[in-house]
């Protein structure tokens, strides 16, 4: 070979080092998740935003070390008739994940996430459920805007206060996860699974204490419509609720119907919760001769994760119910 020959060769080689760097480099940076804009920078804790406190405390399940989560609706407040603040717009902006769950429980999540123009992953986590076959668990709402009040039957959001729905809830945010900070996956999955293991292990727990309460005494009235799933997962009897929906007050003969419901049935005790004035309710058991409690579901007091306040709720039950 001559000596040209040997330069040309080499340069060749040369050339196709370069093209193959320069290959691998545009690969790299297709690789890049530049089509999913929420994807999270290594190193980085995803910012995670939820509607209520409660879901907060699910994601942090999750999540540990690698979310930072703060929640939407203040601790202690309705989420029915939560009216969204300006500081809002400003947590939701720099959220990579936005967790909400749907329905007429925090419908102003979604006008809040049009407003900001948000570019977050977002999910409903009680999209597409439906209530467990043999339950009556319609929601009444009042139509906003319509000038006749009209009322309409939706489907009761509350879904996870029934733990097999909570499960749901805590794979869904696994998932969402996993979609927005690929790297840790298979963390997210794992602390999911031990986590659902945890709600399976309460769950069996519970059915032994609520087995504790005469059958005839498993009878149910709450301040709000919450607890239909919780009801039925335990075997319990919703007898009835205070309010019909949230900013609604009952009129004068509901109340004296309920008065009369709960005498007649035998219920033990109604419950009251944290987000609604609780006069009404006390009112209501003195009349009837019973005690009040509490109960959680919207709101719960701070400290109490999603384990916690269903803990609490069953303790409280059979406080209230097993005499
Ligand atoms: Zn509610």
């Amino acid at each position: 070979m001559t000596r040209e020959g040997a330069m040309h060769r080499r340069w060749t080689v040369l050339g196709l080092l370069v093209l193959a760097g320069l290959l691998v480099a545009a690969c790299g940076q297709s690789a890049t998740p530049t089509v999913q804009p929420a994807a999270m920078p290594s190193g980085q804790r995803v910012v995670v935003v939820t509607s209520l406190p409660i879901f907060a405390t699910m994601v942090e399940a999750v999540g540990g070390d690698l979310v930072s989560v703060s929640a939407v609706l203040p601790p202690g407040t309705d989420p029915h008739t939560y009216q969204p603040a300006p500081r809002d717009v400003a947590k939701l902006a720099q959220a990579a994940l936005v967790v909400y769950n749907g329905g007429d429980l925090d419908p102003w999540m979604e006008r809040q996430l049009e407003a900001v123009g948000s570019r977050a992953r977002v999910v409903a986590l009680s999209a597409g459920l439906e209530p467990p076959p043999g339950i009556e668990a319609g929601h009444e709402h009042e139509h906003e805007g319509t000038p006749e009040a009209e009322h309409e039957q939706g489907v009761n959001p509350h879904f996870w206060l029934d733990p097999d729905f909570g499960i749901v809830y805590v794979e869904r945010i696994a998932e969402a996860l996993a979609e927005v900070d690929p790297a840790h996956a298979e963390t997210y999955r794992a602390n999911a699974e031990r986590y659902s293991q945890e709600i399976r292990t309460f769950d069996e727990w519970a059915k032994g204490q609520i087995a504790t309460i005469p059958p005839e005494r498993r009878k149910l009235v709450t301040f709000h419509d919450a607890f239909p799933y919780f009801a039925a997962h335990y075997g319990l009897e919703l007898v009835g609720v205070v309010i019909l929906s949230p900013g609604r007050e009952p009129s004068p003969q509901e109340v004296a119907q309920l008065v009369e419901r709960i005498r007649q049935e035998g219920v033990p005790a109604i419950f009251v919760e944290p987000q609604f004035n609780p006069k009404l309710a006390q009112t209501i058991a003195q009349e009837a001769g019973v005690r009040v409690l509490e109960l959680y579901s919207d709101a719960a007091p701070a400290g109490l994760d999603y384990l916690g306040m269903m803990r609490q709720n069953v303790t409280n039950v059979v406080e209230g119910l097993r005499g």
